[in-house]
């Protein structure tokens, strides 16, 4: 069974993310758990916590099924240790959060070397970072994004993600988000049956498709193979409708989170509708 949803709206207090979600028809979703512009933010009183996990349960919708994002901010691999630090606080923080709410997976993009060391010394870094913050918390799994590959960010390839994997010891808290627009920009084709098969099989094969804790249903503007990191509503980029319907009705695709991120937000309750609509009885 697929739970598809998308990044709704927590202004106002992350307690109202739940409502975002049901008012669209969502059967999942994806939030941030402060303001992901800010640095600090001040903890959640007990209030919040419970108005939070009230508003859930009414929603039907299972923790499990609920995918934050970590802030634009943090970069776990960043070159200069003091900034290094400052992320990794707060990324600690951001997973604590997640506890708190009763949430057991937090989706984070692996980060940027920033052309001041190499792929691997970042990589590593990022990792080493995994490791401290799943020492300091419990229940909460680490999701890592595949990106576009935009700049210098890492995770554009499977092999950045296995390789990070790899270098964690828990890997039972470890998981991994495929975000469709940036699998497809960053060169793995989705658009048909062929592709998407030969495109998941190496994904499985490098990576692991057990690892597969969530997705971001997206199409995208700019072609295959671009690295450039733009986000269109379904069908209406340069992947189409067809990819959709074949994850819709891939079981490695089943009881895991599926969230839009698409451009326009007024249409996400058709957009889940007409996702739905592509599963085969
Ligand atoms: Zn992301
Ligand atoms: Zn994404």
């Amino acid at each position: 069974m697929k739970f598809v949803g998308a990044h709704v709206s927590s202004s106002g207090g992350v307690f109202n993310a739940p409502k975002n979600a049901q008012a669209i028809g969502a059967k999942a979703f994806a939030l941030f758990t402060k303001n992901q512009r800010r640095w600090d933010a001040k903890p959640y009183d007990a209030k919040t916590i419970d108005k939070f996990k009230k508003a859930l349960e009414e929603s039907g919708i299972a923790p499990k099924h609920v995918l934050p994002h970590d802030s634009y901010l943090i970069n776990l691999g960043h070159p200069e240790a003091d900034k290094r630090e400052k992320s990794l606080n707060a990324f600690l923080d951001e997973v604590q959060r997640c506890e708190q709410l009763g949430l057991d997976r937090i989706n984070f993009h692996p980060g940027s070397h920033l052309k001041q060391i190499s792929e691997e010394q970042c990589m590593d870094i990022i990792a080493e970072n995994c490791n401290k913050v799943l020492d300091q918390t419990e229940g909460v799994s680490l999701v890592i994004e595949n990106t576009a590959g935009q700049g210098s960010n890492l995770g554009y390839k499977f092999e950045h993600l296995a390789y990070i994997i790899d270098r964690v010891e828990d890997k039972s808290r470890m998981g991994v988000c495929l975000d469709t627009c940036h699998t497809f920009v960053a060169g793995y084709d989705l658009r048909t049956k062929e592709a998407y098969e030969k495109t998941m099989d190496e994904f499985d094969r490098i990576v692991g498709a057990k690892y597969l804790m969530g997705m971001h249903l997206n199409d995208s503007k700019p072609p295959l193979g671009s690295k450039k990191d733009r986000h269109h509503s379904l069908g209406q980029g340069e992947i189409g409708w067809d990819a959709f319907g074949f994850i819709m009705n891939d079981p490695r695709m089943d009881d895991i989170p599926m969230v839009l991120e698409t451009i326009d937000d007024t249409i996400w309750d058709q957009e889940i509708k007409a996702l739905y609509d592509l599963v085969e009885q």
